[in-house]
Parts: C-alpha cells; sequence; structure tokens
C-alpha cells in the first residue's frame, strides 16, 4: 500500500472502529432491501476490511438456492429458512459450509433474537412483525425497512420499545430522510413533515387506463427496483398511505402534520417545514443503499456503494398535489390513520389480501381500493383501541378473513 493511500485508509475509518465491528441480522436477505443490505456490507468490507460487519444471521422465506448463495458470500452464523419444509434442501445446498440452519416461522423469530447489534428488518408484510419485536424485546438496534408492521402494530410497537432500550432507525427513504432532517427535534418544533410520492408507474394515467393495467405494468416502477408488493402499493399510493401511518407512528406526528407531494424525479424524499418558516430537504439519488448504509452506521455515516446525485444531470425538481380521485387507496389510509384503533391494522390486511390477489391475476387494479374499502366497512368497532399483540393479530386474521370473502365474490 502506497503511502497516500495509507493515509486515506486511516482517514476513512477513525473513528469508525466500533461501527465496523457491529454484528448484523438480516431479516428477508433474499427481497430487494435484503440484497441491498448485503451489497452494503460487501462494499463496507472491500472499503474497510474483511472483518468489517460480521453477519450473525440471514433469513428469507423460499428461495433456498438464493439463500445458500448468500450464505456461503456473506458468512452468517445461521441461515433460516421461514418455509418448514425447505429445511433439508437448505441443509443439503449448505453442506460443509459450516453455516448452522434452521427452518420454520419459529426459527426466522429467533434469528431476530440472536445476539447481532443490528438487525435489519427487510421481511415483507405484517409477518415482520413478531420478529421485529424479538428484536426490540432485546434491546436491539432495529434498521427498519418493513412499514406494515408499524401500520398494523402501531401502538404495541410503542409499549415494546418503551419496555426496552432498543433504537429504531427507519430504513424507509422518507422516514430515513425524516430522521436525518429533526436529528432529535420533537414534533412540537415542527409544523408540517411532507413524503414526497414519485406517483407510480400510473401517474398520468387515466382510471380507464388504470382499468386494464396488467401486473408487468403495476409493478414497473419508473425509478425505484423494489418487490412486487411494494411495486404494486406505490402504483395504488398505498404506499404512501402506510407510510403516513408510519411516519405517525415513528415521529409521534398527528395526521394534522402530516402531508404528501408528488415528485416525479424520487430526488428530494421529505420536505420538514417549522415554526419560523424554515423548511429542510434531504436529497439523494433514488438507490435504497443510501438509507440502508445510514441505518447500519447510524450515528456515524459509512461510504455506501449507491449512486451519487448530481443536479445537473436530474435537471428539474417538479412537485404537484397528489390526485386523491385517481388513487382511493391514499385517502382511504388517511381516513385509517384519522380513525385510529384497529383501522390501520385492517387497512393493512385488507391490503396485503387484495395486493396478493391483483398478482396472482385473479382481481383488477382498481378491485384493490374496493376491495381494501369493503373490508373497513364490513369491520365492525374499527376504532377500537387494541394494546396486545395478541389482539392485533387476531384483528389481522379476521380483517384477512373479510378480505378474502370479498375477493372471492369479486372473482365471481
Ligand atoms: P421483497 O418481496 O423483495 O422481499 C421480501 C423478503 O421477505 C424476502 O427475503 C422474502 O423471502 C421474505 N419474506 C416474505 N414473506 C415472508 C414471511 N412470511 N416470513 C419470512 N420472510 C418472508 O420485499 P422488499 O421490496 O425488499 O420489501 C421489504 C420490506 O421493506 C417491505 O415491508 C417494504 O414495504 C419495505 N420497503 C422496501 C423498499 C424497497 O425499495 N424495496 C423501500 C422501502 C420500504
Ligand atoms: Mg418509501
Amino acid at each position: 500500500m502506497n503511502a497516500l493511500a495509507a493515509t486515506r485508509h486511516d482517514f476513512e475509518i477513525a473513528g469508525l472502529e466500533p461501527v465496523l465491528a457491529r454484528s448484523v441480522s438480516v431479516l428477508g436477505s433474499t427481497g430487494s432491501i435484503g440484497v441491498s443490505t448485503l451489497d452494503v456490507i460487501s462494499h463496507a468490507r472491500k472499503t474497510y476490511g474483511a472483518h468489517t460487519m460480521p453477519v450473525e444471521a440471514i433469513t428469507a422465506h423460499s428461495n433456498v438456492a438464493m439463500l445458500a448463495k448468500q450464505a456461503r458470500e456473506i458468512r452468517p452464523k445461521l441461515a433460516v429458512v421461514g418455509d418448514e419444509k425447505l429445511y433439508g434442501a437448505l441443509k443439503a445446498e449448505l453442506a460443509g459450509s459450516g453455516v448452522e440452519i434452521a427452518a420454520g416461522r419459529a426459527a426466522v423469530i429467533a434469528a431476530a433474537a440472536r445476539p447481532s447489534d443490528t438487525v435489519m428488518v427487510a421481511i415483507m408484510g405484517a409477518a415482520a412483525l413478531e420478529p421485529a419485536l424479538a428484536a426490540v424485546a432485546r434491546s436491539a438496534t432495529v434498521a427498519l425497512a418493513n412499514k406494515e408492521c408499524i401500520v398494523a402494530a402501531g401502538n404495541v410497537f410503542h409499549r415494546a420499545l418503551s419496555n426496552s432500550s432498543a433504537s429504531v432507525i427507519p430504513v424507509d427513504s422518507e422516514h430515513n430522510a425524516v430522521f436525518q432532517v429533526l436529528n432529535g427535534d420533537g414534533a412540537q418544533e415542527v409544523e408540517k413533515v411532507t413524503l414526497t410520492a414519485s406517483g407510480g408507474p400510473f401517474r398520468d394515467w387515466s382510471l380507464a387506463q388504470m382499468a386494464a393495467c396488467t401486473v408487468e405494468q403495476a409493478v414497473a416502477h419508473p425509478n425505484w427496483s423494489m418487490g412486487a408488493k411494494i411495486s404494486v402499493d406505490s402504483a395504488t399510493l398505498m404506499n404512501k398511505g402506510l407510510e403516513l401511518i408510519e411516519a405517525h407512528f415513528l415521529f409521534a406526528l398527528p395526521a394534522a402534520k402530516l402531508d404528501v407531494v408528488v415528485h416525479p424525479q424520487s430526488i428530494v424524499h421529505c420536505l420538514v417545514s417549522y415554526a419560523d418558516g424554515s423548511t429542510l430537504a434531504h436529497l439523494s439519488s433514488p438507490d435504497m443503499r443510501t438509507p440502508i448504509a445510514y441505518a447500519l452506521a447510524w450515528p456515524r455515516r459509512i461510504s455506501s456503494p449507491s449512486r451519487r446525485l448530481d443536479l445537473s444531470q436530474v435537471g428539474q425538481l417538479t412537485f404537484r398535489a397528489p390526485d386523491y380521485d385517481r388513487f382511493r387507496c391514499l385517502g382511504i389510509a388517511l381516513d385509517c390513520l384519522r380513525t385510529g384503533g384497529i383501522a390501520p391494522t385492517i387497512l393493512n390486511a385488507a391490503n396485503e389480501v387484495a395486493v396478493e390477489a391483483f398478482l396472482h391475476r385473479r382481481i383488477s387494479f382498481l378491485d384493490i381500493p374496493r376491495i381494501v374499502e369493503s373490508a373497513l366497512n364490513s369491520s365492525p368497532n374499527a376504532n377500537t383501541s387494541v394494546d396486545t399483540l395478541e389482539g392485533v393479530l387476531a384483528a389481522d386474521a379476521r380483517a384477512r378473513e373479510i378480505a378474502g370473502d370479498i375477493c372471492r365474490r369479486v372473482v365471481n
């Protein structure tokens, strides 16, 4: 190594040792966020040394081949497949690797309970709730990409947090941006938090065009490369509705202080407005490896392989109000935020059922808001507050049954 390189290397790691020594577990490692997280860790190892961020556990639902490949590359102590039936397949794939293996839902939760410093929660849907709570219960730093668990169980999550010394670092780009901008400021000082929305692939489509859209068109997001479920949520704007509820719980902000603006370029991720008329923004290229790197290194910063922002290339940043008539999911979610109680739990569960039915081509795109709204209307006492995990899981299961019945009626 020449003298200049050595100096640069020393400069890069000065004071970062405790951050670089952190162990990490990645729940949902085979998904879009999971893959990006392992990429950030690999990049950090190349930049700072092979011992950077040892990985305690990685988990996936069913993609055994990819999980095994990741395990051989990133060298976790444990690899878990959520589908119990795939234990034998994972065992065969990882024979002789020295990586411990496990299978089943309880094993995914147990992986979150293993002693890592940071747990990246990148499982899709409300299935992330119990693993996330297991990480909170042992006071880990929780890098929270999953939003459905906060939407479904915000109060339960809060109670669990107040009984532990866990830190939650949001990974969802808008919330990560708000977290960075607020930098500890309380909700009292803030007049308004505005989340930006790209508008999704149907931003400029008519309702008639949306009614006839295909699954392929719905998951083809113009700016972000993401899992199928969140891509559909971005196309309906339910994603932004879920994010308003997520912001409410993460930052203790009432609905009146939350807003959405459509920003097609996805460069500005949030705007935080203060009582004195100042508005602070957070900008970056639309690349999840930036918020992931921030969450893994918080409160420091590490090098990330993400695309750098070049505003002269971007050219224009434009903003417009969302269209609540064409994107009904946004208004439905906002109503649920205002209603409180288990309305967000029902909203999330019904949406998960409807999106899955759409992805399996059983319903049309515009059936999604219809089914979610109908499930909410068919659920008695949506404004009842539920503060226990069991209560939330029961409400979630009931809403899934109701939404499933409605889906079947739509199909027949
Ligand atoms: P994805 O579908 O690409 O990956 C999901 C991961 O979760 C996979 O590893 C899968 O094996 C695992 N999984 C799915 N169901 C499971 C179950 N029942 N039990 C255990 N594991 C299960 O999803 P994604 O796009 O990476 O999103 C993950 C989460 O992060 C979502 O909650 C999403 O809303 C949130 N998020 C994603 C992005 C993004 O850019 N992809 C951005 C912001 C927030
Ligand atoms: Mg987001």
